[in-house]
């Protein structure tokens, strides 16, 4: 730049001298926390955009309003507020600034141009002005393509800097505590002795001094409000998380006092929002028990009621699952699962909500393969049917994040406490639906 003619040279400098200063100015000091914000903030809004997709079947099955979303309507709007703030109040000035100057780097060479084009004349090179000139002209356009490109790459780099960080939180996640003298369960039974547990960050408990027994054998019923605590406490028993205080037991050891592949052996579990492998369905039941034949997954299948499933897929049960199209519905994922979950042939079951996504056909069948499941098993079930745990051994009432009733169905239902309230409007709603497919026929 400076071999041509310096001060021709220099005044190209001034317009990436003025970008500098404009990006600084939109995301170094203080700035770089409101960016972060406002990308934090972005992160929200989608996933809580994901959560409500996915939770459309719910609302409509439940007659649930979309006040259930209040949690997407507010990550709308923060973020809505935090891009205004953003692009309004931080970079609109000097975002117009650097785009001027970067686009416009040409303006500056016409004074230093003007300055020396007399000397040119004077000095009777005019060829040699020329080609200084032109040279000039059009390196000035390779300077604004260049600044553009320096800031596409620092806005790269901070992504990949939040990327980073997000890698950074799971690589440091502390590690499951093994205990030094692991102890054997001694029989099937669960219990929950004074539980209390925070989530990280969380101000107030998800579960407040929470006791109970399971029995050998027994079904219990975890049910109550939505934020209850009952996806909290199922997923306590496999160590998902270990309590804040009080004791989990598994046969009678504490769960931290249990070797974390055999209470895993111990406790087969089927979550919501399950996930299947992008793998063959024989490799994704095999999960459970890598050492199984093919015969035991495809009785496993079959006792899962998956058949049909087998059945339409084009290789059978080595059909890679998410491939060419082949997808499965939920309730058909939630079956394979199922299937996962018998195959592992684990004494104890905790279920979450299983057939919370599942249309009334599938329904049918999750209900047989759960039948499979849980015959002569301890089972921890947590359901939003309540027709569904009428047979249980015992309920428990979760609400806020405490027990507020407990019993048999026939008891609860009589009574005048949360249950009851849910049970009387559970039947609303089945009757509801009955009389007006009545009066539309
Ligand atoms: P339920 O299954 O009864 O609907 P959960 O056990 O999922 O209730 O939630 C209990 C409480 O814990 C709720 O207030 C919920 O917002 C909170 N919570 C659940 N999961 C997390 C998490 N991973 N991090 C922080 N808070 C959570
Ligand atoms: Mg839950």
């Amino acid at each position: 730049m400076f071999v041509f003619d310096w001060r021709v040279g220099a005044s190209c400098l001034v317009a990436a001298v003025i970008s500098v200063g404009a990006m600084f100015a939109m995301m170094g000091g203080k700035n770089a926390k409101l960016m972060m914000e406002y990308q934090t903030a972005q992160d929200v809004m989608s996933k809580a955009g994901t959560e409500y997709v996915r939770g459309i079947p719910v609302v409509k099955v439940f007659q649930q309003t979309v006040y259930s979303f209040k949690a997407f309507k507010a990550a709308i709007e923060d973020y809505s507020n935090k891009a205004e703030k953003y692009t309004g109040g931080v970079c609109c000035v000097p975002q117009s600034v650097n785009l001027t100057a970067t686009e416009g780097v040409f303006i500056f060479l016409v004074p230093a141009v003007l300055l020396i084009a007399p000397s040119a004349f004077s000095g009777g090179d005019f060829a040699g002005f020329i080609t200084n000139f032109a040279f000039y002209a059009v390196f000035s356009a390779i300077v604004s393509t260049a600044l553009a490109r320096i800031m596409f790459a620092a806005s790269g780099l901070m992504l990949a800097k939040t990327a980073l960080a997000r890698i950074d939180t799971v690589m440091n996640a502390p590690t499951l505590e093994i205990t030094d003298n692991p102890q054997s369960p001694k029989n099937n039974g669960v219990e929950f002795k004074d539980v209390t547990f925070t989530y990280d960050g969380a101000d107030v408990p998800a579960l407040e001094h929470v006791s109970f027994k399971v029995l050998p054998g027994q079904t219990v019923a975890l049910v109550g409000p939505s934020g209850g605590g009952k996806t909290t406490a199922a997923s306590l028993i496999p160590r998902f998380w270990d309590v804040s205080s009080g004791e989990v037991f598994v046969g009678d050891v504490n769960v931290k006092d249990i070797n974390p592949h055999v209470l895993m052996d111990k406790v087969a579990f089927v979550f919501q929002n399950t996930r299947l492998f992008k793998t063959s369905i024989l490799e994704n039941v095999r999960a459970a028990r890598p050492d199984a034949s093919r015969e035991e997954v495809l009785s496993a299948l079959h006792a899962a009621q998956c058949d049909d499933i087998i059945e339409k897929l084009p290789n059978g049960i080595d059909t890679l699952i998410g491939s060419e199209g082949t997808y499965l519905s939920g309730g058909e994922q939630q079956r394979v699962s199922l299937a996962r979950a018998i195959l592992k042939n684990a004494p104890i079951i905790v279920l979450d909500e299983a057939t919370a996504f599942a249309d009334p056909e599938n329904e049918a069948l999750i209900q047989k393969a759960l039948k499979t499941l849980t015959e002569g098993r301890t089972v921890i079930m947590i359901a939003h049917r309540l027709s569904t745990v009428v047979g249980a051994d015992n309920i428990i009432v979760l609400d806020n994040g405490h027990i507020v009733e407990e019993g048999r169905h026939n008891v609860l239902a009589s009574g005048k406490g949360l249950y009851a309230r849910m049970w009387n409007e559970y039947n609303q709603a089945v009757r509801w639906k009955i009389v007006s497919v009545k009066e539309g026929s």
